[in-house]
């Protein structure tokens, strides 16, 4: 299932995957999503699937006022629970929703969300608003295909 999920980020996202680094996230500059190397299989296709989400993503309703804290705090967590939901979907359109379970899906974008919860109330300001910054930069870098493959993913089902 790894090598489905990667092999559809090399050809269809135009994205390269590391699954053996030190931390999980998507570099949209220079297009690699890195996941980390003590993450269980089924973790690490969660965690693409999630990463896949933000490849694909639209532009956020609440677009960046760096002056405006909450706003920032906002779209954090409507990226994270957006690119959770995407990843889910996308799954689907891959066909592996049969050999994954929903409910350790949902299980593990809970632990996800709860963790973002926990840094927008904890983390120093300049932290949150350089982090919302960061959705930003994703959104001005997607590429055109990117795109096309967020219409058709949103024709399908959770
Ligand atoms: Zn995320």
């Amino acid at each position: 299932m790894l090598e489905r999920l990667t092999d559809f980020a090399n050809k269809e996202l135009l994205i390269k995957v590391n699954l053996n680094s030190n931390d999980t996230f998507f570099d949209s500059k220079n297009k690699i999503i890195c996941v980390h190397y003590k993450e269980t299989k089924t973790n690490k296709c969660f965690s693409l699937l999630h990463e896949f989400g933000h490849v694909i993503q639209p532009v956020s309703f609440f677009q960046v006022d760096n002056k405006n804290i909450n706003i920032c705090k906002t779209l954090i967590l409507q990226q994270e629970l957006n690119a959770w939901e995407l990843g889910w979907l996308i799954a689907k359109y891959l066909g592996l929703d049969t050999e994954l379970s929903k409910n350790d899906y949902i299980k593990e974008s809970s632990l996800s969300i709860k963790s973002y919860i926990e840094m927008i109330y904890n983390a120093d300001i300049n932290y949150i608003r350089s982090s919302a910054v960061d959705y930003k930069i994703n959104e001005s870098d997607r590429l055109p295909e990117w795109v096309k493959m967020y219409e058709l993913i949103n024709l399908i089902k959770y």
